[in-house]
């Protein structure tokens, strides 16, 4: 089996608040992994961690069992962690070229990502035309522009109607259908038991389960984690 990302007894400390406590994890490659928890659990600061726009406070993460460095590392990593912000006025096809030239890749692979995320038909409507799941599709789209190893999303279901929920969670089992390894953080037991075969569980910082989705829902413990997923929401 190949790692992708190992995290080793990270901490995070914001002042007083422990975010993240003690967290360790491994990303295996070709698996969609979860990070369950509530709002407030430490999900988008574990994330910012491995993706070097939060520091740690303590413990390690390495990379592709640490053959590279961090920086080389997420060249091949593709991540959403916000709202998408793309140019209103400018069509998907020119948001995505200049995403292009940011990242050094050829404008052949525009047509390509969008039309795995189904946009295809739609690359040169404006922006600000698009509904929000058409945005979340088309910030996909832009993460995979690479062809990255592993795609992160944070809560990447948020905001949108049913039909878009549906639609993004259909895309991403797709996504990792073709081999590509995701973790997505989301605070809907539902989402993790619907889209991911691997899960880690957090709440307060601190990981209340790690493994496999099916095996997690069939276990003993399976009802105190579901009352401790549900408290906080
Ligand atoms: P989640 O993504 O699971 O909702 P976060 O990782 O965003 O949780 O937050 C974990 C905890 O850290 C929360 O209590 C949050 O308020 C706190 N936190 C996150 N970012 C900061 C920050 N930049 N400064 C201070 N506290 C923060
Ligand atoms: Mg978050």
């Amino acid at each position: 089996m190949e790692t992708i990302l190992t995290i080793s007894n990270l901490t995070k400390k914001f002042g007083y608040l422990t975010a993240v406590k003690d967290l360790s994890f491994t990303i295996q490659k070709g698996n969609v992994y979860g990070i369950l928890g509530p709002n407030g659990s430490g999900k988008s600061t574990t994330l910012g961690i491995v993706l070097n726009v939060v520091n740690k406070t303590s413990g390690e993460f390495s990379w592709f069992e640490g053959q590279t460095t961090t920086h080389d590392a997420l060249k091949k990593v593709g991540a959403i962690i916000e709202n998408p912000n793309f140019y209103p006025y400018m069509t998907a096809y020119q948001n995505l070229k200049l995403v292009c030239k940011i990242k050094g890749v050829d404008y052949s692979k525009i047509d390509e990502k969008l039309g795995v995320v189904g946009l295809l038909d739609r690359k040169n409507s404006k922006f600000s035309n698009y509904s929000l799941g058409m945005k979340q599709r088309l910030a996909i789209a832009s993460a995979l522009l690479n062809d990255p190893e592993i795609l992160i999303l944070d809560e990447p279901t948020n905001g949108l109607d049913p039909q878009g929920i549906h639609q993004i969670r259909s895309l991403i089992k797709q996504i990792a259908s073709e081999g590509t390894t995701i973790l997505l953080a989301s605070h809907l037991l539902d989402e993790v038991e619907k889209v991911c075969s691997h899960v880690v569980v957090l709440r307060k910082g601190e990981k209340l389960y790690s493994g496999r989705v099916d095996e997690m829902i069939s276990s003993h413990g399976f009802f105190e984690l579901k009352s401790v997923q549900h408290d906080t929401l």
